[in-house]
């Protein structure tokens, strides 16, 4: 088995806006030195989009990265180096941390589900109390049509973790990827998607990836989770599209 891609890894630009939160260690250099060590072909740096309160970026950063990943593509020719974003899924309307300046220097867009992502109304609020203490079906509700709308309503490479942190309607979000051609995660970190939800969609055929969701240089390319939830779902390998058998 090898692992071609890895398309999502953080860095310190997840540290917040004044860079000061531990939320990861690790320059793009040092994942890209590790994702060759490990014989990936594509590494894609994912951090944080802008609008959570606790981590992610200083919305201007992304300039910078792009200018860092330009350089280190031409320093490292046996690889390729993607600038992504993983977006906050914010509120049941789909709205996502993104805009067309920030969009204009992304290869590809993540979304998923945080806690503590800026509430865009009180009703987003409280959802984020209800998946932390309470976890109602009223949750799963909203949980389920903020990613499906986010669907919708963005350009999305790759849903990220879906039903983590907050319970969802996992065969609407699959019918709705599988018509969008959008991809979902099984996160080797986070375990979701995980090996139930995986049966319960096999009838949609989705297109599947794993992603190590590294915060640290060593965890790149780290599948080690996700390849044993695709073992338990009985689900067949090659339907991963980032390794290789
Ligand atoms: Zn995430
Ligand atoms: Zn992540």
């Amino acid at each position: 088995m090898k692992i071609i891609a890895d398309y999502h890894t953080h860095t310190i630009y997840s540290n917040g806006k004044n860079g000061k939160r531990k939320h990861a260690i690790g320059t793009i250099e040092e994942n890209v030195q590790e994702a060759i060590k490990k014989g990936l072909k594509t590494i894609g740096i994912s951090d944080h989009s802008y609008r959570h309160l606790l981590y992610g970026l200083n919305r201007d950063s992304i300039f910078e990265m792009r200018e860092e990943i330009d350089r280190l593509n031409e320093k490292y020719k046996e690889i390729e180096i993607l600038l992504g974003i993983e977006c906050n899924i914010l509120d049941n309307k789909g709205t996502i941390d993104m805009d067309d300046k920030i969009r204009e220097q992304l290869d590809y867009v993540l979304a998923g589900y945080h806690f503590a992502s800026e509430p865009t109304s009180l009703r987003c609020l409280l959802n984020h109390g209800d998946n932390f203490l309470l976890k109602t079906k009223r949750s799963t509700r909203y949980n389920t049509d903020a990613i499906v709308n986010a669907m919708k309503n963005n350009d999305i490479f790759m849903i990220t973790h879906p039903g983590d942190k907050g319970d969802v309607y996992i065969e609407e979000i699959a019918e709705e990827a599988k018509k969008r051609n959008i991809i979902l995660e099984i996160n080797s970190s986070h375990a979701h998607l995980n090996a139930e939800q995986l049966k319960q969609i096999a009838k949609y055929e989705n297109r599947l990836m794993i992603g190590s969701d590294a915060h640290k240089p060593f965890m790149v390319g780290n599948f080690s989770l996700g390849l044993e939830t695709v073992k338990n779902s009985g689900i067949d390998i090659k339907r991963v599209e980032n390794i290789m058998e």
